[in-house]
């Protein structure tokens, strides 16, 4: 693990030549040696990229974590998640401050404390969390905030008082049919390629019919043999370790569990689609993963399972490099996460070409996430009829669920597709269950009425994420906790999004203070139905889900907060009591 904030580090180096691949490299080495982004960084960067500085001032703005002023020796970003909030953000909230003496939004008048809300830090088995310095801090309790600022104060660095993240592995299938959490040896998927042709390799990934496990689900063969039959070269394989989606922490498990079965996933599809070069885009939030990811791959070049003629396959050469992000949600999308690798913006991309023809640099690319990239090393590793036998006709294999929010044991559980939820909930002790959202915020809200449903691709789809709530949980203020979420992380390039989720903030801001109308739920409906048609990209088409299937599943949340009189007036409202703390101004 990293050992401290790179605050004494050289000044960036020169720059002469510098390539717009490298510009979130030079950023965050501007930033950690600084503790800012500089007007002088910026003028560097554009002189040196022979662009201009609003360009890259453009590109500072778009990301989270990159900052114009100095954010504090120490910067604390608090994860302000709905599964957050139910654990006690708002307690740790005020400790922060407390201790402190800072308050969000900004630094405090020494400079020392930089104090900021952030959407999941992929710790929701954890929480209340956070990260300082992007070191990670779990359980957090006030005694603790209290424990860690005192020691921070007396010189302690975050690295060496932060918490170690366990993996929280709690089930995996029986009888030996656990797909990607079995035991596993270095080598043996890379091993095989020596007896497979690459025909064969695609072949083989096609036959078990592994689909990308982000969420989108799309065949990877199909995929991959698209990327295959393009003309470009180079071609590239780019591993989406950028899983953002609150409630979603599988990705942290594999990267940090089995760092060289991700790695021999990407060596695999190298070798199946032709490609040279290999990128894995990690979320920053994962910072503290990177050095355990490097290593693997240093590993992995002495073991020749990465370099030249990888795993004594004579031409084949493939290699592989991290790339850290800078804090964008919407970088999980797959056109957005490849103008970030360019050093762009992250918005997403017009999809007339797939990345597959024109991806990474306008050259073939696969994308595929973390989950894909290991289930597919295990489909060489395994075979594909062995990876049929698990699963169910529509969805073979398993899945990763990251679990959360109320339940005794959160954590990791591999199961087999087609499991019930009914299932899911006992595994993990689930606390009076009412509201569960399967596949985070983006994905489906359902009740205990619908328990019986199975996750699996035709009855309830899961990217990884099972948030549970139980009957003391504010559903409005969990939808008002996804709707924030999506109005900050929207790019604001196309109307139906950015209005959009404005509107239905709008909306739920009505229900919570029971001065909504009847009329309104048909409005939620209409902007609903808009976004998913005309939204470009995945987060605007996908924002309204939740709060479409609470008003479903879950009518008496509104009804309750309808007010009955057209002209929208809350009975309840009484003017004198309004006014009464202002009557001392005006006597
Ligand atoms: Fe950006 Fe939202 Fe449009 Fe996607 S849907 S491109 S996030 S504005």
């Amino acid at each position: 693990m990293n050992t401290r904030r790179v605050r004494t580090a050289a000044r960036p180096e020169p720059h002469v030549g510098m390539k717009r691949t490298e510009l979130l490299d030079f950023l965050w080495r501007a930033q950690n040696a600084h503790g800012h982004i500089r007007t002088a960084d910026i003028d560097e960067a554009a002189g040196a990229l022979g662009v201009s500085n609003v360009e890259v001032e453009g590109v500072v703005s778009f990301y989270h974590f990159f900052h114009r002023r100095p954010a504090g020796t120490f910067t604390v970003y608090l994860n302000n998640s709905p599964v957050a909030a139910s654990k006690g953000f708002e307690r740790m909230r005020d400790a922060f401050e407390r201790y402190t003496g800072g308050r969000f939004g900004g630094v405090d008048p020494s400079g020392r404390w930089g104090l900021f809300e952030t959407a999941c830090i992929g710790l929701s088995d954890m929480e209340p969390a956070a990260l300082i310095n992007f070191h990670p801090f779990t359980h957090l309790n006030s005694m603790k905030v209290r424990d860690i600022v005192s020691k921070l104060r007396q010189g302690a660095a975050p690295a060496d008082i932060c918490d170690s993240v366990p993996d929280h592995i709690r089930g995996v299938p029986d009888d030996d049919r656990a797909i990607l959490l079995r035991d596993y040896d270095p080598g043996v998927a890379v091993g095989r390629l020596r007896e497979l042709e690459p025909e064969a390799v695609l072949a083989e990934v096609r036959k078990s019919g592994l689909r990308g496990m982000g969420g989108a689900f799309f065949p990877a063969g199909i995929k991959w043999a698209s990327c295959r039959g393009a003309s470009g070269t180079p071609k590239y394989i780019v591993c989406n370790a950028d899983e953002g989606e609150p409630g979603t922490f599988k990705d942290r498990v594999l990267l940090n569990a089995l760092p060289g079965l991700m790695l021999e996933g990407m060596v695999v599809a190298a070798y199946a689609v032709g490609a040279e070069h290999g990128v894995i885009y990690l979320r920053a939030e994962y910072a503290w993963l990177r050095e355990k990811l490097q290593h693997t791959i240093d590993h992995f070049r002495k073991m020749n399972l990465l370099g030249r003629d990888v795993g004594g396959v004579h031409g084949f050469d493939f290699d592989i490099r991290l790339q850290l992000g800078a804090g964008a949600y919407i970088c999980g999308e797959e056109t957005a996460l490849l103008n970030s690798l360019e050093g762009l913006r992250g918005e997403p991309r017009n999809k007339r070409v797939f990345p597959t023809e024109r991806g990474f640099l306008q050259k073939p690319t696969v994308v595929n996430n973390v989950e894909t990239f290991c289930a597919a090393a295990r489909v060489i590793q395994i075979g594909a009829d062995r990876f049929l036998a698990s699963g169910t006709p529509s969805s073979p294999g398993t899945k990763l669920l990251s679990v959360s929010g109320d339940c005794r044991l959160p954590g990791i559980y591999e199961v087999e597709w087609g499991i019930t939820l009914r299932r899911v909930l006992e595994l993990c002790d689930a606390d009076r269950p009412r509201f569960i959202q399967v596949s985070g915020p983006s994905g489906q809200c359902v009740s205990l009425d619908e328990a019986d449903r199975r996750i699996a691709l035709d009855d309830l789809p899961c990217g990884g994420s099972i948030m549970i709530f139980n009957r003391q949980r504010d559903i409005l203020e969990i939808l008002a906790g996804y709707n924030r979420f999506f109005k900050q992380e929207s790019c604001g390039l196309c109307t139906p999004c950015r209005a959009g989720n404005f509107i239905l903030e709008k909306k739920l801001d009505l229900f919570a203070d029971k001065l909504a109308h009847t009329a309104d739920v048909e409005t939620v409906r209409a902007w609903g139905k808009i976004m998913k048609m005309t939204c470009r990209c995945g987060l605007g088409k996908t924002a309204p889900n939740a709060l479409l299937g609470a008003l479903d599943n879950f009518p008496e949340v509104f009804e309750g907060q309808t007010a009955t009189n057209p002209d929208r007036l809350s009975k309840g409202f009484d003017l004198d009591e309004a006014v009464r703390a202002y009557e001392r101004f005006s006597s």
